[in-house]
């Protein structure tokens, strides 16, 4: 628990060193906060614009009790830092937020789905797997197709694969490796949004106007926000995401991935704990954005202006597409974003561009 909001110069711990981190630490020195920056590469796209950097495994006490000595609040941009890292950051006497309890239940689809229906927010049916004989009598239960995910660790579409027969089964369930699963029913969405959602140490929450999300290949292609949503749709993601925000004690910023059925029902996907990609529209389309705030929540400053200035077309740029930067940054009404990331792999997230669509 932070006793009182930091001051200017105080210093915040970020465990992460992606795209995400640099965002973060970009936003945070902006207010006059110092960040160092845990993660395991040195040159990082988060460690090349922060104060310091520790680079090490998150699992190293000796580099973990150093943070913890240094740093005034310790957060992360990464889902999968280990959650007992952030319970020895707690022994040692940090301030940590998220909570590591926030973290567990977000990290494990059987859990994050469970809490969802235990707050009365809709998911679609889903079953544990442990076992190829699971597999199948979730399979008898859950319809074909279905979707079989890892519980933990899996993003971007990775570690998920469809079952169109009860042949398929056995090849579905060896691609996982054995690791501890999920069957999802195939949800018939018609739309897929997201909200990205702040709640404070004093339980003050703040909402983003929806983005209208569009994937390719299992990774976010476009974010188009606000989104040309209806009133009611716009008023229950809100809803979910504050049951979420206030069922998780949160603090900081999050978002909830949601499918919207025919007929506008809503069922949630999925929960980040952590500043989002869908929420990179912010940036150019709120007067304060998802970075900022996730700040401005653990800092326990008041939280900012929400409110939308402007549509936004929010692009990523993936592997070879960075490489068009020349023609990127001449585009008027529009902002570049580049992570800082020498190899272009195909797939891997090498910027944004925000287009401003209308004001
Ligand atoms: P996830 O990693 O769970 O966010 O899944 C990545 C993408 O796969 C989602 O954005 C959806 O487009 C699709 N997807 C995930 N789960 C389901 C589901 N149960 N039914 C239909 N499509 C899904």
């Amino acid at each position: 628990m932070l006793k009182s909001p930091l001051s200017l110069g105080a210093t915040i711990g970020i465990l992460g060193d992606g795209q995400l981190g640099r965002m973060l630490s970009q936003a945070a020195s902006r207010l006059g906060f110092k960040v160092v920056i845990f993660g395991p590469d040195k040159e990082s796209p988060a460690a090349q614009v922060s104060l310091a950097s520790k680079v090490a495994a998150y699992t190293d006490e000796a580099v973990l009790a150093r943070l913890a000595e240094s740093c005034d609040v310790i957060t992360f941009e990464f889902e999968n830092v280990p959650a007992s890292s952030l319970d020895y950051l707690t022994g040692k006497g940090a301030v940590v937020a998220p909570s590591s309890k926030a973290l567990r239940i977000t990290q494990d689809r059987v859990l994050e789905k469970s809490f969802a229906r235990d707050h009365g927010i809709g998911t679609v049916d889903f079953y544990p797997v442990d076992s190829l004989d699971d597999l199948y009598a979730a399979l008898r239960q859950s319809g074909l197709p279905a979707l079989l995910k890892t519980r933990r660790e899996g993003y971007d579409g990775k570690g998920q694969v469809w079952i169109r027969s009860l042949d398929e089964a056995p090849a579905a369930y060896d691609s996982l490796n054995g690791r501890p699963s999920i069957l999802e029913a195939k949800a018939s969405f018609t739309r897929e949004i997201s909200v990205v959602a702040a709640r404070g140490w004093d339980g003050q929450v703040k909402t983003f106007p929806i983005g209208e999300n569009h994937h390719v290949g299992g990774i976010l292609s476009t974010t188009l926000a606000p989104a040309n949503v209806s009133p009611a749709v716009s008023a229950e993601a809100h809803d979910i995401a504050k049951a979420v925000l206030e069922g998780l004690d949160y603090v900081g910023v999050l978002a909830v991935e949601l499918f919207v059925l025919d007929g506008d029902a809503l069922l949630l996907n999925e929960i980040a704990p952590r500043v989002h990609n869908s929420g990179h529209w912010t940036q150019d389309g709120c007067w304060c954005d998802q970075f900022e705030q996730h700040i401005r929540a653990v800092a326990g400053w008041p939280l900012g202006d929400t409110s939308a200035r402007c549509t936004i077309e929010m692009t990523n740029l993936l592997g070879a597409d960075i490489l068009a930067w020349p023609d990127l940054s001449a585009e008027p009404a529009s902002r570049l974003y580049v992570y800082g990331k020498d190899d272009p792999r195909p797939g891997r997230k090498m910027g944004h561009i925000n287009r401003i669509k209308s004001v």
